[in-house]
């Protein structure tokens, strides 16, 4: 017996000992039983709450600073998240122990880090998010932790939720959607990567708010009172889940 997924594009023999077939399974039956595995490691606690690190912990730069900035930063900006940016995959191959992206290895995976090698992996999230404030734009990268924690649902679930409905690989999930065209408060990690690209900076995610007392108070606090760009995110309308363009390999 065998079967076609969107990990394995060979045919993979079924065999009740393996791993990733357990780990699978279990999956299965969790999600079936409406008892999913935990989302997300518990954080430590922070020492001052969301909001005074929104609002006075972290500054403030708007999204054409943050594309200029030049050296690591740690900054907070708003925007609102138009679109997953194309030809991105919204999941990696990560290894078991640690967060890094595993190499293939013959008919393995392998960590560079920790040195193992492994017959899987787990997908953990990377989404690639188009934020857009009024005058700029950037592609910010949401991992695991956070991605985990706004969608309630870890990318390993996702992803097998996603496989069983008949998902493919270039198909987002549509649960994914829950991002599209709403206000966030984003604290970020800015850092410069490549000079010569389009965008020389990687922006990752750290922190994600989407608390509206919290937005509102910062819209005033540095005077950004445009509420036609950045939309209430009470009144939000969904769009289709149409990613038929995106992700293509
Ligand atoms: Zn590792």
């Amino acid at each position: 017996m065998g079967v076609s997924n969107t990990t394995y594009n060979s045919v993979l023999m079924i065999n009740a000992d393996l791993e990733e077939v357990k780990k699978f399974r279990q999956r299965i039956m969790a999600i079936e039983t409406g008892t999913p595995t935990p989302v997300a490691r518990i954080e430590k606690r922070a020492a001052y709450s969301e909001e005074d690190d929104f609002l006075n912990k972290t500054p403030y730069k708007p999204i054409s600073e943050i594309r200029d900035l030049i050296e690591k930063t740690v900054c907070v900006t708003i925007g609102v998240v138009k679109d997953f940016s194309p030809g991105k995959s919204w999941w990696y191959k990560s290894c078991n122990i640690c967060p890094l992206a595993m190499r293939e290895v013959g008919d393995g995976y392998k960590c560079s880090r920790c040195n193992a090698e492994s017959q899987n992996f787990t997908p953990r999230y990377s989404l690639n998010l188009k934020v857009a404030d009024e005058e700029s734009y950037a592609s910010f990268i949401v991992y695991e932790t956070v991605g985990s924690e706004y969608l309630q649902i870890s990318a390993e679930d996702l992803r097998t939720k996603h496989i069983l409905r008949g998902g493919n690989r270039i198909e987002f999930p549509e649960e994914l959607s829950k991002f599209k065209n709403k206000t966030f408060l984003f604290k970020v990690s800015v850092k410069l990567e490549n000079i010569n690209s389009f965008q020389p900076v990687s922006i990752t995610v750290m922190k994600l708010c989407h608390d509206e007392a919290i937005i509102s108070s910062f819209k005033q606090k540095y005077s950004i009172d445009q509420d036609a760009f950045f939309p209430a995110n009470s009144d939000v309308i969904t769009l289709p889940a149409d990613y038929s363009d995106i992700n293509k390999e």
